[in-house]
């Protein structure tokens, strides 16, 4: 079940495999979100102030975990590089062993995501 502890220990395993643990060196947290669909535009995640929220339909396990995880690593980087998504930025997301793949899963099932956030789903 992907719930709190869950996200915590992905964001540990990230920590330990990408930034050789700045990010609990820094305070780093996680936390699902009920996040809101508006005008067609799904917010998978976002960060502010060492605090990073992940979209709580990422929770249902119909999500593939590559592709929660790679919202996770996403929000990481804007803790670690910035908040503009420049090319740095995007170098830098495709250091993510599953970027490409968790990029297609999100568009092919883009509607089903839409569709999740409407049923109300955890
Ligand atoms: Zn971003």
């Amino acid at each position: 079940m992907r719930d709190q502890e869950w996200l915590n220990a992905a964001l540990t395993a990230l920590d330990l495999v990408y930034f050789d643990g700045a990010l609990s060196e820094d305070d780093v947290k996680v936390k699902w979100w009920p996040f809101k669909v508006s005008r067609g535009i799904v917010i998978y995640g976002d960060y502010c102030q060492k605090q990073i929220r992940i979209n709580r339909v990422l929770a249902d396990p119909t999500v593939p975990t590559f592709v929660t995880i790679g919202t996770l690593f996403h929000e990481t980087l804007h803790h670690v590089i910035g908040l503009e998504h420049d090319l740095t930025f995007s170098f830098a997301e495709a250091q993510y062993v599953h970027c490409t793949r968790a990029a297609l899963w999100e568009r092919e099932h883009f509607n089903r995501i839409v569709y999740m956030h409407q049923q109300g789903k955890k």
